[in-house]
């Protein structure tokens, strides 16, 4: 067994001790909440993980792997901890566990490890998945195979992924303006994603802009990589480690310029490098420093003071906030402000906004049952606000809470909330006024 779920316990052992049973955690948790049962919570999970490392319990125990793959990793209970246990570190510690146990005949999880190494650790090969998806998007294939409605009896697996693509599209109007060539004072480096600049690189590019507008001089550095998130979930450490390796060296340059993203799931996970070199005598250091640099595009722009303008909108927008954004990245509430700068009065607010939606990486795939039944929540909430437009601060919420909509029948546009700020500044005349500036 990997002793990364001894070391990472062992680091929490004060905290743990420190447990009130204030039941706090159980309440915060959506899968608590859904089951009720005590397993499906962070206490039973914390209990089990103890168990197998304290070997009571075996790895490959069906218990264990159950209630830890149910978990969402919304990090929702770490949170509301008065003793502060770091849940999100022993969740990542404990799929590592599971994912050496993983028995041979768990067909799903070995085709997802398979193209986490095979497909997501090379960069040529991620780029030919997304440009494929790209292609199947824009002839719009799935659109049709989903107007078919063929897949939704044989595979409802299959035809809600199929609505997950179709769900990255653009929604909302875009500018129409090229990225500007950008000349500001202050540099700062944009962390693109992987999903983000493969299925959604008119938000990169608006996100440029936006930055652009406040002065700030924009570099994307060409030799990143995706974060790794998808395999620090996946409990495979190594090939997040190989990931943060590269990224690192990539925004090495300008070692002192802001780290900037517009993904909660990127930014929640470059955040934790420092963790995942906390052992590594060579880049321990580096590796904190540039977790120190990331921010959102909404921290930024709230540090710089960002330009007031209006959309040109017709109908109400609501907010959705990510879970890593909200407790990853403790960015959820300057994300909402942004928005709000630009929506005014068409701002509605969504009941429940800080849970989580149920995408959670690709749990919504692995675990359709749980996530289904946590987006049925959130979308009952959106429902309720009236709005025909939804903004969320990760592509990931974006295609989730988009893909059960269209499903559902719910005439909802999901954007991200810098999409609109982009659009109220080119009909403000914002970029004219940089550019003449310029
Ligand atoms: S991370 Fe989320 S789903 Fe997992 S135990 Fe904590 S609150 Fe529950
Ligand atoms: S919130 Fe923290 S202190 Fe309270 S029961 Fe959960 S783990 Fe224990």
């Amino acid at each position: 067994m990997s002793t990364q779920l001894t070391t990472v316990l062992a680091g929490q052992e004060e905290k743990l001790l420190a447990c009130i049973h204030c039941g706090l955690c159980l309440e915060a948790c959506p899968t608590y909440v859904i089951t009720g049962n005590e397993n499906d919570g962070p206490r039973g999970r914390l209990y089990l993980m103890r168990a197998v490392a304290e070997g009571r319990l075996e790895d490959t125990s069906s218990a264990f792997a159950k209630h830890i793959d149910r978990c969402l990793g919304c990090r929702a209970c770490e949170q509301v901890c008065p003793a502060g246990v770091e849940y999100g570190q022993l969740l990542e510690a404990s799929r590592e566990v599971l994912s050496e146990a993983q028995p041979k005949s768990d067909v799903a999880n070995r085709m997802l490890r398979l193209v986490l190494r095979y497909v997501w650790l090379s960069p040529w090969r991620l780029r030919l998945f997304f440009s494929a998806s790209r292609l199947f998007r824009d002839l719009g294939l799935a659109r049709a195979l989903l107007k078919l409605r063929l897949l939704h009896s044989i595979s409802p697996r299959a035809a809600f992924a199929l609505a997950l693509l179709e769900s990255s599209r653009p929604m909302i109007r875009g500018t129409g303006s090229s990225s500007k060539s950008v000349r500001g004072d202050e540099p700062v480096l944009l962390f693109a994603g992987c999903v983000g600049e493969g299925l959604f690189s008119r938000v990169n590019r608006a996100t440029e802009r936006v930055l652009h507008a406040h002065k700030l001089n924009v570099t994307t550095p060409t030799e990143q990589v995706c974060c790794g998130a998808l395999h620090a979930h996946a409990g495979d450490l190594d090939g997040a480690r190989q990931l943060a390796r590269k990224n690192i060296a990539a925004f090495e340059s300008k070692s002192d310029a802001p780290i900037i993203t517009n993904a909660g799931g990127c930014g929640a996970m470059l955040t934790t490098y420092a963790h995942l070199f906390a052992n590594d005598e060579s880049l321990a250091e580096p590796a904190a420093s540039f977790s120190a640099r990331v921010r959102d595009v909404s921290q930024q722009l709230a540090s710089t003071g960002m330009r007031t303008a209006e959309t040109s909108v017709e109908t109400c927008v609501t907010y959705d906030t990510s879970c890593h954004l909200l407790y990853g990245q403790g960015s959820g509430e300057t994300s909402e402000r942004m928005l709000r700068a630009v929506t005014g009065e068409k701002f509605v607010a969504l009941n429940g906004s800080e849970r989580c939606c149920g995408a959670a990486g690709i749990y919504n795939l692995l675990q359709p049952d749980m996530s289904q039944r946590v987006l049925k929540e959130k979308l009952d909430h959106v429902r309720e606000t009236n709005a025909g437009i939804l903004a969320t601060g990760n592509p990931g919420c974006q295609m989730h809470i988009g893909a059960g909509a269209s499903l559902s029948g719910i005439p909802l546009r999901v954007c991200h909330p810098i999409e609109l700020v982009d659009q109220a500044y080119e009909r403000a005349g914002v970029y004219l006024a940089a550019d003449d500036a310029d």
